[in-house]
């Protein structure tokens, strides 16, 4: 693909910032399951986190295209994004159906770095893919909502500052269709981590320990009160109004993918060429040269979708189709050449100074979150090829 100036720039400046956090900064991380926190205050810094809030607000009003590359690049430079992407995808629900009033509240605040916005509650253990089945409620009291249930795998909770949760507010025999009753909120974690208490408190966080450096968690809610002004747009709309957000997880995800693909293809590329077994190169030998070449054609095929899917975005398209697509592809492409560059590695693949475990742990969150590659290809087949309806 061709960049524009812009796009160039914005390579080269998060490729510089990357430079400082090499391999050994995410070993280490890695090992103590430790949060990359001067890398997320870097990014902060250099405004790449607030790369999709409006210039009005303080943010650079970058388009999500230009949001992609940012996250591409991150990967490809062997760092690790997900500490850190939810900041971008979450802010799309807030830019997006956030009342004025809102935005003036959070967003400056963000851009700067005072606040982070990293935490995205949707996920809970007993529904789990069924997200219309969640079970979290928030009842309406006074001025208040108060709130009860459980989310799992909420990602950075403990790293961040505020969370976009999505609750039932009208029981779901009480709606005509499964998709409304569910409501959105920016809780402002900061006044009810804790214990319930007289004061308040009644969110409670623990983290889940992943095969990969992931910061993720359970998060219990037990008579939580949050503020009515908490409530994002209209009450029970609430799903509608992520769905938007979810197109721009899946696009920014799929970069991501792209990025560590690009990773996975040229490390094996140059221990391919510099690896000597037999008196020559590994890479010389066609059954080692092919399946790096088949991931790049691959990689090439998944990055043209991933770019397609975030212009329709910031054209103002719905891209369900097409953010669906660059996830199954990308994510497929980056695990395909995270087993390529195992292979080509041989044992060296399987030691921790070579990063290439690492990333291989990493990589293979992706086709099953945020959405699973079950789950597109049922939307592929019932939304856009109108085959029976599964579920
Ligand atoms: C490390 C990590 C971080 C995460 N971070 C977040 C986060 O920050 N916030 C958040 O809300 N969630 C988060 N998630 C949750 C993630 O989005 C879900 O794990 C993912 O969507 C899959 O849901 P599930 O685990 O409930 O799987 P299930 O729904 O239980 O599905 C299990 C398997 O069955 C398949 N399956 C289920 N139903 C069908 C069907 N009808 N047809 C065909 N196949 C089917 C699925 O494809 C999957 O392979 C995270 C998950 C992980 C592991």
């Amino acid at each position: 693909m061709t960049d524009t100036d812009n796009i160039s720039e914005i390579r080269r400046s998060v490729q510089a910032l990357c430079a400082e956090f090499p391999g050994a900064y995410w070993r280490e991380k890695d090992s103590a399951r430790a949060y990359p926190a001067e890398f997320v205050d870097a990014l902060t810094k250099a405004g790449f986190l607030a790369a999709l809030i409006p210039e009005s607000y303080g943010g650079s009003g970058l388009k999500l295209d230009d949001a992609a590359v940012i996250m591409e690049e991150i990967q490809a430079a062997g760092c690790n994004g997900a500490s850190a992407h939810a900041q971008m995808y979450i802010m799309n629900t807030l830019l997006i159906y956030g009342s004025e009033e809102q935005k003036q509240a959070y967003l400056p605040r963000i851009a700067t770095g005072e606040l982070r916005l990293q935490a995205f509650g949707v996920s809970e253990p007993t529904s789990g893919t069924d997200t219309l089945s969640l079970r979290t409620v928030a009842v309406r009291d006074g001025d208040e909502y108060v709130i009860n249930g459980q989310k799992i795998w909420t990602s950075r909770a403990e790293y961040s500052d505020l969370m976009m949760l999505l609750a039932r507010t009208t029981p779901r025999e009480d709606v005509a269709s499964k998709t409304e009753g569910l409501s959105i909120f920016l809780v402002d974690m900061r006044k009810v981590v804790g214990p319930k208490s007289e004061a308040g408190g009644g969110m409670t966080i623990k983290p889940i320990r992943t095969m990969m450096n992931h910061s993720t968690t359970e998060v219990f809610f037990d008579d939580m009160r949050i503020p009515a002004s908490a409530l994002i747009g209209e009450e029970g709309k609430g799903f509608r109004y992520i769905l938007s957000g979810m197109n721009a997880e899946r696009i920014l995800i799929a970069a991501e993918c792209i990025g560590d693909a690009k990773w996975f293809i040229k490390k094996a590329t140059d221990y391919a060429s510099e690896r000597n077994v037999f008196g020559r190169a590994i890479g010389q030998n066609q059954g080692v040269q092919f399946p790096i070449a088949r991931c790049y054609a691959q990689m090439c095929a998944a990055e043209l979708m991933v770019h397609h899917a975030a212009q329709v975005f910031d054209a103002g398209g719905n891209p369900g189709a097409e953010a669906n697509m660059a996830k199954l592809l990308a994510s497929e492409a980056s695990w395909a050449a995270a087993d390529m560059c195992v292979q080509t590695h041989g044992g060296f693949g399987f030691a921790e100074e070579y990063d290439v475990e690492r990333k291989f742990r990493e990589a293979r969150l992706y086709t099953v979150a945020p959405i699973s590659t079950n789950l597109i290809l049922s939307y592929l087949a019932e939304h856009v090829l109108g085959l029976p309806r599964s579920y």
